[in-house]
C-alpha cells in the first residue's frame, strides 16, 4: 500500500459564498480546482473584490500540476490572474469557460504562456497523479462541470 495520502485543502468556498478554490494534494504533487473570487460586503469601500489566500500553495508551487475550472461564473473564475502570477501549470476548462478564463486573462495581459485547455463533459483528465471524471452539471451559466474519480479498471 503507498504511504503517500491524498490531501483535500479547501483555500476558500466553504461556508461562505465566493473565493471557491480547493487544492487536491497526493505526495509532492496537486492540482487546483477554481480560482474564484468573492465580492466585497456593503462595508468593506474600496474593495473592488477579494481573492481567495493561497500562500498555503505558493511555496510548494512546484507541486501544481494544473488547474481545473468547474464553470464560468466570477465565484469561481474570476481570481485566474493573481493565480496564474504564482504558478506555471496548464489550466483546464471547457469552451464557454475557457473563453471567458481567455478574456480575463487577455485583460490582465497574461494570455501569452498560458496553457488553456479545454475539454467537454464526460472527458476524462490527467493531471499529475490525478485521473478526473467530468461530467455535464445543470447551473444558471452553461458548460459548466463536475468532477469525480473514474471507477478503477475491473
Ligand atoms: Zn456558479
Amino acid at each position: 500500500m503507498p504511504d503517500k495520502k491524498v490531501r483535500i485543502v479547501p483555500l476558500g468556498g466553504l461556508g461562505e459564498i465566493g473565493k471557491n478554490m480547493m487544492v487536491f494534494e497526493y505526495g509532492d504533487e496537486s492540482m487546483i480546482v477554481d480560482t474564484g473570487i468573492m465580492f466585497p460586503e456593503n462595508d468593506m469601500l474600496g474593495i473592488d473584490y477579494i481573492i481567495p489566500d493561497f500562500d498555503y500553495l505558493r511555496a510548494k508551487a512546484h507541486t501544481v500540476k494544473g488547474i481545473i475550472i468547474t464553470h464560468g461564473h466570477e465565484d469561481h473564475t474570476g481570481a485566474i490572474s493573481h493565480v496564474m502570477e504564482a504558478f506555471d501549470a496548464p489550466v483546464y476548462a471547457t469552451s464557454l469557460t475557457a473563453g471567458l478564463l481567455e478574456n480575463k486573462l487577455q485583460q490582465a495581459h497574461m494570455l501569452d504562456g498560458i496553457r488553456l485547455n479545454t475539454f467537454e463533459a464526460g472527458d476524462e483528465l490527467e493531471i499529475g497523479p490525478f485521473r478526473v471524471e467530468t461530467f455535464h452539471v445543470c447551473h444558471s451559466i452553461p458548460d459548466g462541470v463536475g468532477l469525480g474519480s473514474p471507477r478503477p479498471p475491473d
